[in-house]
């Protein structure tokens, strides 16, 4: 479902140019959850960009949902961009929308009508668990309840494939674990391919069917997760346990 083909980012000019991606290649099957993790500064968030063409790639080939979405034109990018739903580290909801406005807000944009968008918003949120909070601002949400909204209103376009940058990272233990159980869940019941980003080894384990490790923007392993596990080098491990505080 997504398939990335040498892919190089390139920031800035020299004397201050960074090579954030450096000829990454990887595949995500249908289906799949595979976890991303590196170091701070890796290329982990600047990879999940790329896959969007938020970031524009220096040179390589993405594919997501069957498109080659590096050479479409923007009419074509933005009609691939739906079978891509993105969740991030904080939900980034419309404040002055409750919970089921903001998962319909996405659909008020791609003009569907008032009818179909409450039913669909409706039938999101009670399968992300919130039925019950569907007339409820965000600022008297939990940040657990918070991200289910993200990821519901993520879902709303009916995504092939949903990217997660660090999408726990502001949560505690517990909602952490909840909020993983959910994505699979997501995984299992509507076959949604799943790349999630993450400094933490135990999002990975918990989640992850397989993980990558980016190192200074290049895949220095990839493979089943209790692999890579035993692979990782101790150093990156305290990196990783440092940053994922
Ligand atoms: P973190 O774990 O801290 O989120 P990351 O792995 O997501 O880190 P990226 O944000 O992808 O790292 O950044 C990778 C490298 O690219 C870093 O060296 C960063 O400084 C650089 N970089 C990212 N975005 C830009 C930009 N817009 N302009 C210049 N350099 C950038
Ligand atoms: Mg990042």
């Amino acid at each position: 479902v997504i398939e990335v083909q040498n892919l190089t980012k390139v920031f800035g000019e020299p004397p201050n140019r960074v090579r954030a991606l450096d000829d990454v290649s990887l595949r995500v099957e249908p289906g799949e959850i595979l976890a991303v993790v590196g170091a701070s500064g890796s290329g982990k968030s600047t990879l999940v960009r790329c896959l969007t063409l938020l970031e524009q790639p220096t040179s390589g080939t993405v594919i997501v949902g069957g498109n080659a979405i590096t050479e479409l034109d923007e009419r074509r990018l933005r009609e691939a961009r739906r079978a891509i739903g993105q969740v991030f580290q904080h939900a980034n909801l419309l404040d002055n929308r409750t919970a089921k406005r903001n998962v319909e807000y996405p659909l008020e944009v791609a003009g569907w009508g008032k009818k179909e968008r409450e039913a669909r918003a409706s039938e999101l949120l009670a399968l992300v668990g919130l039925a019950d909070r569907q007339h409820t601002y965000p600022s008297q949400l939990s940040g657990g309840q918070q991200q289910r909204v993200g990821i519901a209103r993520a879902l709303a376009s009916n995504p092939e494939v949903l990217l997660c940058d660090e999408p726990t990272s502001a949560l505690d233990p517990t909602t952490t674990r909840g909020l993983l159980d959910l994505l699979a869940r997501l995984r299992d019941e509507l076959g949604v391919t799943i790349l999630i980003i993450t400094h933490d080894l135990g999002v990975v384990r918990r989640i992850a069917d397989r993980v990558a490790v980016l190192d200074s923007g290049r895949i220095t392993d990839i493979g089943r997760v209790d692999e890579v596990a035993t692979r990782l080098s101790s150093t990156l491990l305290s990196d990783l346990s440092a940053d994922g505080e």
